[in-house]
């Protein structure tokens, strides 16, 4: 049959999942693999996640409820903003997708840093926009570049703050300049997903900068230091004008029961985010440490992953790894083709993974 579809949704490559562990390991004929692939918490969940979770189960008949009440409460009352300016989405990658879909619309502008996160790239797309590419540079977001890019027909700025996949921050200096330097109705959107490991003292809190007169909003993600990837939950902080208008497109139950739940009680598990992020830093220093003694090239982060120039084919170097059971990210599909992306696992992960890679490369 010949479909009709517009020219900018055929030409989107696909995000590529790969393949689940367990088809992997059957077929490389290897066993007790390690996925340090994609910025998971290797802790697991919070433990009170999961009991509420278990605990709501008897209720998956109902309905969710579709204003996320007690989640969004406390998510604002720990920022000291109002309800009205939090909204929830599966994962965060939802919250991007209801942004495109209220403000783009074929042929409007969008300012991203290249390379970042990819989901940018293919939600822009989707709404027939214009990506306009800013390159890094140092590996870290060039702010003045950026706000040198800003026009009248610029609708929307994409920042990520460690950003991914370098680990690199945005300073307040260069944030407070960039702002001044951009409309206020230009919707600039923070992705702080890794926020929570950054120890950095000069990188910027965005929420000094929030304010009902400007088109800022933050995401926020509960897939990463609190550890509930599969749950699909993550929140934008936003002005009320904008949180009403993602509310007109919103679909009314896309957070799920389980989600809110688990999400609260990982909120209120202040214990286990500790660990969490100690558990990082710990790994992030000694596999620092560790890479430095056999002389491989990696960056300064301050997120959970390690950006690591292997100076050869890095998908090569994958699939070596691969065949040890250790699981990495090939960064050719975001243009370093001889870089790998690595995130802090436990301990004993962490050692496997410098055994595997010394031998990989
Ligand atoms: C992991 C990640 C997210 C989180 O997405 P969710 O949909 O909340 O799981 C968002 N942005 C970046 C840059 C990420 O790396």
């Amino acid at each position: 049959m010949k479909l009709t579809v517009p020219d900018y949704i055929s030409s989107i490559t696909p995000y590529s999942p790969g393949k689940p562990l367990e088809e992997l390991e059957r077929e490389y004929g290897v066993r007790d693999s390690i996925k340090l692939a994609s910025n998971e918490n290797p802790l697991g969940p919070s433990p009170m996640a999961a009991a509420a979770i278990a605990n709501a189960l008897k209720d998956l008949n109902r309905y969710p409820d579709a204003g996320g009440y007690y989640l969004i409460r406390d998510i604002s009352e720990r920022l000291g903003i109002k309800p009205a300016n939090v909204v929830l989405g599966n994962g965060s990658d939802e919250i991007l997708g209801m942004l495109t879909q209220a403000f783009l619309s074929p042929g409007s502008e969008v300012i991203m840093p290249k390379p970042s996160f990819l989901m940018y790239d293919i939600l822009v797309r989707s709404a027939g926009a214009k990506a306009i590419y800013v390159p890094l540079r140092s590996l870290s977001i060039d702010m003045v570049a950026m706000a040198d890019r800003v026009t009248d027909s610029t609708r929307m700025v994409f920042l990520t703050n460690p950003n991914n996949p370098t680990g690199t921050i945005i300073s307040k200096e260069d944030f407070q300049r960039f702002l001044g330097a951009t409309p206020a109705s230009t919707i600039v959107v923070i992705d702080e997903a890794y926020i929570e490991f950054v120890r950095d003292a000069s990188c910027l809190n965005s929420m000094e900068f929030f304010s009902e007169d400007r088109a800022l909003v933050i995401l926020r993600t509960f897939s990463k230091a609190y550890g509930l990837a599969g749950l699909r939950i993550g929140y934008g902080i936003m002005p009320i004008q904008i949180a009403e208008l993602l509310h007109r497109i919103r679909l009314p139950f896309n957070a799920n029961s389980l989600a809110q739940v688990g999400a609260l009680a990982a909120l209120r598990d202040e214990d286990f985010l500790r660990q969490s992020v100690n558990l990082v830093h710990e790994g992030l220093d000694f596999m620092a440490g560790a890479l430095d003694d056999l002389a491989m090239e990696h960056f300064p982060t301050q997120a959970n992953f390690f950006l690591i120039n292997t100076h050869r084919p890095a998908d090569g170097v994958f699939e070596r790894m691969l065949r040890q059971g250790v699981i990495v990210r090939s960064m050719s599909s975001y243009g370093y083709p001889e870089y790998i992306r690595v995130n802090v696992g436990l301990h004993k992960e962490n050692v496997r993974f410098m055994e595997t890679i010394e031998a990989a490369i």
